[in-house]
């Protein structure tokens, strides 16, 4: 049994409404500071902190593109999120496309996979494999970004730089499209790291459009404390929780 979706309360719906417009219109001014095409920066809201009443009521506002951190939370609030179950809860507006971001295991990738996600955090040639076969399996091709480690931290997750080359030369298998890159900057350095962080994201994504002759126009980068520096350095998708959900966690 899933649970039932609740409508939010009109205060929160306000709040939320609010926060929204706020990153709406910060990354817009991003965008346009960076010299930029308002439309070639994407918002994906990073709904891990919240239940699924929050993630929906997010969607009915106008941000379909949700992403979460772990994949039995993505499923279970997908299933949540049925179109009858937002029919029900009064959600005209929301259509939501689900963004795998944090750490994906092989043993839940089919699973996932039913609810079409695309895929941030390929940090492996394994699970680039994995992803790929059982799409073809499904029938379906899914939309794919390597995760980059860029800050070079142990900590950190996403592929060591030479390891995304090593993807690259083995080949793209059928099943998976690998759109472009994605990584993180490191949490302990300032702007100017997460800056150069996010710099040579998009020089290495150019490199390897160039050597592999190969289209990779995303670039997902940047979060709630980071995202002007990731548009001025190139980011098509911004990956933003925090700030969506000042006041609401
Ligand atoms: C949590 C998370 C985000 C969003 O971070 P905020 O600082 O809350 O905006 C973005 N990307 C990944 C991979 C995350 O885990």
């Amino acid at each position: 049994m899933t649970e039932t979706l609740q409508r939010l309360d009109e205060a929160s719906f306000q709040r939320l409404r609010d926060n929204w417009q706020s990153v709406v219109d910060d990354v817009a001014e991003a965008t346009h500071q960076a010299g930029r095409d308002p439309n070639t920066v994407q918002i994906i809201g990073v709904t891990k902190y919240v239940d699924a009443n929050l993630t929906a009521a997010l969607c009915e506002i106008g941000c379909q593109d949700l992403g979460e951190n772990r994949p039995q939370v993505l499923w279970k609030k997908a299933e949540q999120m049925a179109p009858e179950a937002l029919a029900a809860a009064g959600y005209a507006n929301a259509a939501p496309r689900w963004h795998q971001i944090g750490h994906l295991q092989s043993n839940k990738v089919r699973r996932l996979l039913r609810h079409r996600p695309m895929i941030h955090s390929i940090d492996s040639q394994k699970l680039l494999d994995v992803v790929a076969q059982q799409s073809v399996d499904a029938g379906i091709t899914t939309t794919c970004l390597l995760e980059v480690n860029i800050s070079g931290e142990q900590a950190k997750t996403g592929m060591a730089i030479d390891d995304t080359r090593r993807c690259f030369d083995a080949g793209i298998p059928t099943g998976v499209q690998v759109d472009g890159l994605m990584a993180m900057a490191s949490l302990h350095g300032g702007q100017d790291d997460a800056a150069a962080q996010f710099d040579r994201l998009r020089m290495l994504r150019d490199e390897f459009q160039e050597k592999y002759s190969r289209p990779l126009p995303t670039l997902s980068m940047g979060m709630s404390g980071d995202f002007p520096a990731a548009i001025a350095a190139g980011a098509t998708m911004v990956r933003i929780g925090s700030r969506i959900f000042a006041g609401l966690m």
